[in-house]
């Protein structure tokens, strides 16, 4: 039995995860979740997991779902010293952190202090963190594997292969549902359309970051960080119908891919249950209804966000913070509609024009330079 930790279980992730918990009871149980501030659901989720911890990072929400609660054994927990305790709790084997932004460091960093196996989802901590993360993993022993589904298809693709022969890692993106337009074009969206991603049904945030092909550039770090590749041994390769989820080229030319339907059920259940592969109850790919899939170059002039992480990623340090900081407040203003879908990758680029690199940065360096990227956009709205 897999005792889960999932940060996030409230988000399209963390659902899915216990979609997976709903399938195999015998092999997954549930000793915390953790959200932001949707009580229903947690409560809901409290009742069909019975979790022996639940945490609200906001406080009036965790007292609320204390109250609802009151009933069961759970402990219930707020702020975020309610994550760092469910993350390093003793009774848990595995830490899915599927939480948004990069409020997800400091529980990824105490749950890898306590020993606990990372699966993560949330790329906003690898690509702000990752100098930190990755020198833990090792340090603790535990183990990090990857719920993006890209990074999930690097990680079967590099399976049994010597690494040290790796050419290159070929990145899919689906393009979003901009693909194809030009900056003019691109001017007016509005939130309601960049929210209509053609493949994947995700989060808000995430499903913007398709939009803006940000996400692209955060997940070219995050691979960067998860299989020590450089900047130019990693190529984004637009493929719309999203079937192969991304490949690596090895030193003889050969190339190793991962295909399956756009489901993120199964690289959660991949991470989950690695090495083994157990049954799922999804249907396959018909290559003969599929007929063709199809390849093309990614257009950094139009998606100036790629470019920019590209950038990010070569300064290292603190860059791919700003980077990123940038983007998270740069989308939520979008989606309250005070900016507009160009003005975010002007402004994570303005923000990465203005900050003075720290080329190594510790934690606080990193959470500082998260606070003046938020000032320094909201001062330009
Ligand atoms: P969602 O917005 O759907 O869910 C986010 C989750 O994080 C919710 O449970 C939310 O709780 C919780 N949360 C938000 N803020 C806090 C906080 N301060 N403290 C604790 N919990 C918080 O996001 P997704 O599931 O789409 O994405 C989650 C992560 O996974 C992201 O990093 C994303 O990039 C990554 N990812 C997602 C994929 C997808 O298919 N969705 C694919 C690959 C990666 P509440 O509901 O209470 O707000
Ligand atoms: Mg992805």
């Amino acid at each position: 039995m897999k005792n889960l930790i999932i940060l996030g279980s409230t988000g399209s992730i963390g659902t899915q995860v216990l979609e997976i918990v709903d399938a195999y009871p015998e092999k997954l149980s549930v000793t915390a979740l953790a959200a932001g501030s949707n009580v229903n659901m947690l409560e809901e989720q409290i009742r069909k997991y019975h979790p022996a911890y639940a945490v609200l990072y906001d406080e009036k929400a965790a007292e609320d779902l204390k109250v609802r609660v009151k009933d069961l054994p759970v402990k219930v927990l707020g702020g975020m010293d309610g994550l760092l305790q469910a993350a390093a709790l003793k009774e848990g084997d595995v830490v899915l952190t599927a939480v948004v932004g990069m409020i997800g460091i400091r529980p990824t960093i105490e749950a890898i202090k306590a020993g606990k196996d990372i699966a993560l989802a949330n790329k906003e901590t690898l690509v702000t963190a990752g100098h930190l993360i990755m020198p833990m993993i090792k340090e603790y022993g535990v183990s990090l594997l990857p719920v993006d589904s890209e990074h999930s298809a690097i990680f079967q693709s590099l399976n049994g292969e010597p690494k040290k022969r790796m050419k290159k890692i070929l990145l899919t993106a689906s393009g979003g549902p901009f693909r194809g337009m030009k900056r003019q074009e691109l001017a007016d969206k509005t939130a309601k359309e960049a929210l209509q991603h053609p493949n994947w049904s995700m989060g808000k945030k995430i499903t913007i970051d398709s939009a803006t092909m940000v996400n692209k550039g955060l997940e070219v770090m995050e691979a960067g960080w998860l299989f020590d590749a450089k900047p130019e041994q990693i190529q984004v390769v637009v493929h719309p119908q999203s079937i192969i989820h991304s490949m690596v080229e090895y030193e003889d030319g050969a190339v190793m891919a991962q295909l399956g339907l756009p489901d993120m059920k199964l690289p959660i259940q991949y991470a989950l249950f690695y090495p083994d592969r157990l049954p799922m109850n999804m249907p396959g790919i018909d290559f003969f209804r599929l007929g063709q899939i199809t390849f093309e170059e990614p257009d950094l002039e139009t998606f100036k966000g790629l470019q920019l992480a590209y950038e990010a990623f070569r300064a290292g340090g603190s860059m791919p913070t700003v980077f990123n900081a940038a983007n998270e407040k740069a989308v939520s203003l979008f989606l309250q509609e005070k900016l507009t879908f160009l003005e975010i990758a002007e402004l994570i680029g303005e923000a990465m024009e203005k900050h003075k690199l720290i080329p190594s940065p510790t934690l606080s360096q990193i959470l500082e330079t998260e606070a003046w990227c938020y000032e320094l956009i909201e001062s330009r709205c």
